[in-house]
């Protein structure tokens, strides 16, 4: 079945890993809600390159920590599209630190963005999907859903998280021709693992070059970053008719390094 002709919400899709996802997706000829900050201009920029694809492009400036907000915002796209085929819970935070001196109030944005989020906009999108008998939901964990780094407490038990809500959902939605699955890529040079390579410096003592040849790239036995076309490629495969007995599962994108 083609995928031309559908609707996906991608949350935090201003930047990065959901910005590469819309744009692979309307490719695909998917229409795209996007989601995430960011200046005004640029982001009407990137929503009008969407829709120089060939189909429609929306934009939802929805705080993904509010879950009011996003309430607001899964009934806009109900009353603009009439549908709501795929949804990619995307948005997301980190903050590097010892769990000691972790600031309260980042451990409850990570888990609100990184997690609740998911929880909100898949709550709301159910019942549209089980009424259209169809539905894919893609919840962008992480290698660190997987396995744990250091100074990243409320970051890996978030992803974590969203693995276990992800094998949840799968179980319910189970005989309605809805999936529900996980990507967990492993690093990916976006602006998210741009702005924590100065806090890993300090945290561990180390210049910026060593963190990324060290750190970053130390697990990831290709030595090679994830492109976000990548996670794209594999986001449109977990839609296509071959995925449809996938679910409740993660895919790990991430140059091997949770093989080992
Ligand atoms: P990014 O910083 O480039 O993009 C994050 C997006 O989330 C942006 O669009 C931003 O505006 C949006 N966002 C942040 N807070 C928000 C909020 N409160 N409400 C709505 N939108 C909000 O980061 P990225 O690297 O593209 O990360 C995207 C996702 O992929 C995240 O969930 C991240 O944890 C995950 N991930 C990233 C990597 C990596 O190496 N970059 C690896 C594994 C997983």
């Amino acid at each position: 079945m083609s995928l031309a002709g559908k609707t996906a919400l991608i949350t935090g899709s201003t930047s990065g890993i959901g910005l590469g996802i819309a744009h692979g997706f309307a490719q695909a000829g998917i229409n795209v809600v996007m989601n995430g900050f960011g200046d005004p201009q640029d982001i009407e920029q990137e929503r009008a390159a969407l829709e120089a694809r060939g189909v429609r492009a929306i934009y939802d400036g929805t705080d993904m920590s509010q879950p009011d907000a996003i309430a607001g915002m899964m009934e806009r796209v109900a009353a603009e599209f009439g549908r709501l085929d795929i949804v990619v819970n995307n948005a997301g935070i980190q903050h590097v630190s010892p769990v000691e001196e972790f600031p309260r109030e980042k451990w409850d944005a990570i888990m609100a963005i990184n997690l609740s989020s998911a929880f909100h906009t898949s709550r709301a999108a159910i019942p549209a999907m089980k009424a259209a008998g169809w539905g894919r939901i893609i919840n962008i964990a992480s290698a660190h859903g997987l396995v744990a780094s250091p100074f990243k407490s409320a970051y890996v038990a978030a992803k974590h998280g969203m693995l276990g809500l992800t094998k949840t959902l799968a179980l319910e939605v189970a005989q309605d021709n809805i999936t529900c699955n996980a990507i967990c890529p492993g690093y990916v040079y976006t602006p998210l693992v741009e702005k924590q390579i100065p806090d890993t410096a300090k945290a561990r003592g180390l210049s910026e070059e060593q963190v990324i040849n060290d750190v970053l790239l130390a697990a990831q036995w290709t030595k090679k970053f994830v492109t976000v076309e990548q996670l794209a490629g594999t986001a449109l495969f977990l839609c296509s008719d071959h995925a449809e007995n996938i679910t409740g599962t993660s895919i790990a994108v991430d140059g091997g390094w949770t093989a080992a």
